[in-house]
């Protein structure tokens, strides 16, 4: 039987950061990979920054343009499959979006679950990742693409392994000591509270440690193909070594461990080949 892996992400552009060099990885060794993006990322930044709400943001505009980024984004990762769920994005916590018609947000879970139940059902994939209960980071979207794939595993007969991308605190730990010396970095983390030590694990409970130097420009070429959202984040204006030393790794919690798999892997689909 082949191998397939398979993702589950909120939003255009949430597959590259944590993912998308494990992605390539697997691509590149053959796996089949398939990306289930549940929203349309109609509340992102317009091209600019200009955010929702703002004058020149066309939600509209914004999705349709967010889908050919994600189009050009799998492609650059190797992408067998792209799903999209195409609710709406719900925006940010306790903004009026959340409660919306087609919202991810206000759809039933169960209802997301059985969409995703029958990919899952089609694909039989070794191995799924997805976010914690709080999304990695508290988005809306991403607790629901969360409890999502958790309902939707639940009803299999057969569950995969299951993963939670994830933050080592010794990474966070450095990252935030990078950024202490960077005023920009300290005004950014002002403006969106995101404290990486915060939303960490202890490097203990990382499972699965990849290295994905090795495919750094299909990651950065990803990452460049959400122009939308990233052009104007301080990473892809890193050198090499640089983006190498911020994107270089993806970690990984187990959170569904029917083969019983113990210790550190760096393979997302250890127990499996
Ligand atoms: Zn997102």
């Amino acid at each position: 039987m082949g191998l397939t892996v398979l993702a589950v992400h909120a939003h255009p552009d949430d597959e590259v950061m944590a993912t998308g060099g494990a992605l390539r990885l697997l691509a590149d060794q053959g796996v089949r990979t398939v990306l289930v993006t549940c929203t349309d990322g109609r509340y992102g930044d317009a091209p600019g920054g200009i955010k929702p709400g703002e004058a020149g943001h066309d939600p509209d505009a914004v999705a349709a343009l967010r889908a050919r980024e994600l189009d050009a984004a799998a492609a650059a990762l190797g992408i067998a499959r792209l799903v999209r769920l195409g609710y709406q994005d719900s925006g940010m916590m306790g903004w009026d979006h959340n409660d919306e018609p087609g919202a991810f947000w206000s759809t039933r879970v169960d209802e997301a679950a059985d969409r995703l139940g029958a990919i899952l059902r089609e694909e039989a994939p070794q191995v799924v990742v997805t976010y914690n209960e709080i999304g990695f980071y508290g988005h809306p979207d991403h607790i629901q693409a969360h409890r999502a794939t958790r309902a939707a595993l639940a009803a299999l007969a057969a569950p995969p392994t299951l993963y939670y991308n994830a933050l080592p605190r010794s990474a966070a730990e450095r990252w935030r000591e990078q950024e202490a010396g960077d005023p920009d970095a300290a005004a950014r983390e002002g403006e969106d509270g995101f404290d990486p030590v915060a939303l960490a694990v202890p490097d203990e409970e990382i499972a699965v440690a990849i290295d994905v130097r090795g495919v750094l420009a299909a990651k950065r070429a990803a990452m460049a193909a959400h122009a939308s959202q990233l052009a104007d984040t301080p990473w892809l204006a890193l050198a090499d070594d640089a983006f190498a030393a911020a994107m270089g790794q993806e970690w990984f919690v187990r959170a569904g461990n029917p083969l019983g798999l113990t210790g550190v892997s760096s393979d997302l689909l250890v127990g499996y080949r």
